[in-house]
């Protein structure tokens, strides 16, 4: 089954909101065996967005289209459906009336506005929302199905889970499309892509390659039968890949380094502590995300500003004969976090964020420390020369290379 998404607003092409709806949706079809081919966003007008789902109509089996289902006159999926399947819109009596049931249970009256949200054409099935006023949309005719779903993604997310995705379950039989992400660090693109060439010419696994903050990702996707079948495609592709790229791979699939971080330390019964410079807290930001991080990680300071740092423990001997942004540094930083907050593990974090270079040293220079154990080594990363790129992928690196030394496969 090819599936097409379009996403409607012309709030997404004024680059106003960022459509999270299509990733979040074509995130999900390879799980039931749909093969996305075409992700669309089209503004509120009429004509064009009757285009483009007439188009969809014509290349697809499944479309999936979100945004344009609120009470405002600018909101047209309705109509432009109608409209393209020559059905006749007429509001429902019994979706009229679920609208209003909503408002009374909010307290509120209901907008002469509302009435349009219960607009409904014979081929369309209601699909409830517990979230909003709008009811979806299911359709079927000549062997399409077009589903229509809310913008506002927790409307769109909660309907997708209770009722689009159990439906297309249903619907879908014989085929599922199963993927495995593999994940390193400290290798380019170009060169993953060397190693592993002749894995490239393959269709059925499909490899795939992407560089990511924490490091260059490889996804492979496999179609059969069934969820074993599809498995043992993957299998000898993975091997492969373990084969090569072994000691450069941190993780798989969903895995996050601060989330296999958390669960090293907590099995061993260690803690952690940072000293972040140009990272200025995303490090710490990113173990806090993690449920339960409060069991071993103890804190951070971040010295931003040289005297600060010498304040929590880096000689400013060090920083004088070697400049701030140095793996002695970052070395000491690391020494320092264990110290001053009294951590098993200490993480530091010295670069150049940019826009102009510090102490001669170029946009995108990082130093992470890593302190354990009594020993204190420290990696050096070049980052893309922009601030908000430098200073997300340092974060990434100095977790992603904690996870390796916990692991022990770090750098000597
Ligand atoms: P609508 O259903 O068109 O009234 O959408 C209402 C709101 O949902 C928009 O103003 C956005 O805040 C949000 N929204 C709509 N489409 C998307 C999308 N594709 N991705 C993320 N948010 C969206
Ligand atoms: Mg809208």
């Amino acid at each position: 089954m090819y599936a097409e998404i379009i996403s409607i607003g012309t709030e997404l092409l004024m680059g106003e909101i960022v459509d999270t709806n299509a990733a979040y949706l074509a995130a999900r079809l390879p799980g039931l065996g749909i093969e996305l081919r075409w992700v669309s966003q089209v503004g509120d007008d009429m004509d064009k967005l009757s285009e483009v789902i007439q188009r969809a109509l014509s290349r697809s089996d499944l479309t999936l289209t979100t945004g344009g289902l609120g009470p405002t006159s600018d909101d047209l999926t309705r109509e432009c459906i109608a409209r393209v399947l020559r059905e006749e819109i007429r509001v429902d009596d019994r979706l009229l009336e679920d609208i209003k049931t909503y408002f009374r249970g909010r307290g509120g009256a209901m907008s002469s506005y509302n009435i349009k949200q219960a607009a409904i054409i014979p081929s369309a099935q209601a699909i409830i929302n517990p979230r909003g006023t709008a009811p979806g949309w299911w359709v079927e005719k000549a062997g399409h199905t077009i589903v229509a779903m809310p913008g506002p993604p927790g409307e769109m997310e909660r309907m997708w889970q209770d009722e689009v995705s159990p439906r297309l379950r249903h619907l879908i039989k014989g085929v599922v499309i199963v993927t495995r992400t593999l994940k390193t660090i400290g290798l380019s693109e170009a060169a993953v892509n060397e190693m592993i060439a002749p894995l490239f010419e393959s269709t059925n696994p499909y490899l795939g390659i992407y560089a990511r903050s924490d490091g260059i990702h490889l996804r492979a996707i496999a179609k059969a039968p069934t969820n074993a079948e599809a498995l043992a495609l993957i299998a000898p592709v993975e091997e492969h890949i373990l084969r090569v790229l072994g000691p450069s791979i941190w993780g798989v699939d969903n895995e996050t380094p601060e989330e296999q971080v958390g669960v090293l330390l907590k099995k061993r019964g260690l803690t952690l502590a940072t000293m972040e410079s140009f990272t200025g807290g995303l490090v710490a930001s990113a173990i806090t995300e993690v449920q339960g991080s409060s069991d071993y990680f103890r804190g951070t300071i971040v010295a931003y500003s040289n005297d600060l740092k010498v304040t929590f423990g880096v000689p400013a001997e060090l920083i004088e004969k070697y400049g701030a942004v140095s793996p002695q540094v970052a070395e000491a930083m690391a020494e320092a976090a264990c110290h001053q907050l009294r951590a098993d593990v200490g993480v530091g974090t010295t670069g150049v964020a940019g826009p102009s270079e510090l102490e001669k040293k170029p946009v995108g220079t990082g130093f992470i420390g890593i302190a354990y154990n009594g020993q204190t080594r420290s990696i050096s990363g070049r980052y893309p020369p922009q601030r908000p790129l430098v200073r997300r992928r340092a974060a990434s690196h100095a977790l992603v290379e904690l996870l390796q030394m916990l692991r022990g496969t770090g750098q000597p």
